[in-house]
């Protein structure tokens, strides 16, 4: 299978990890979109929220432990952040393995764009 983030967690493409659990990898975003812009992914493939809460819950609370962790490592619990799982082409995914941005830092709108 060629899935960009199976290879981020292989190790296959370079990227700048921030948190790791055994079932979890934390890396930041290539094109931030805020000062802090951290994707979490299982290191399992799973194509979207939708498929990994089907096949396994325990993996999706393991994937929002570690979302909020991030969040108080990169010290913006206390101002407020946003986690965005972005699902299918109307949710605006563009990688298909499952991810959540923690995204803080600056304020955010609502509703989004
Ligand atoms: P999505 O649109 O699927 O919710 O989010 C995919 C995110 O992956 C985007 O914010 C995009 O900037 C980020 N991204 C795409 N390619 C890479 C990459 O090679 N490395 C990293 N670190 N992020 C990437
Ligand atoms: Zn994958």
């Amino acid at each position: 299978m060629d899935c960009l983030f199976c290879g981020v967690a292989a190790g296959e493409v370079p990227a700048t990890v921030v948190h790791e659990t055994d079932r979890t990898l934390a890396f930041r975003d290539i094109a931030p979109k805020a000062p802090t812009h951290v994707l979490v992914i299982p290191r399992d493939h799973h194509r979207d929220i939708g498929t990994l809460m089907a096949d396994d819950p325990a993996l999706a609370e393991d994937l929002f432990a570690a979302a909020t962790a991030v969040a108080a490592q990169e010290g913006v619990v206390e101002a407020g952040y946003r986690l965005v799982v972005n699902t299918g082409p109307d949710g605006g995914q563009t990688v298909d393995h499952v991810h959540v941005h923690v995204l803080g830092g600056r304020p955010f709108t609502w509703p989004p764009g």
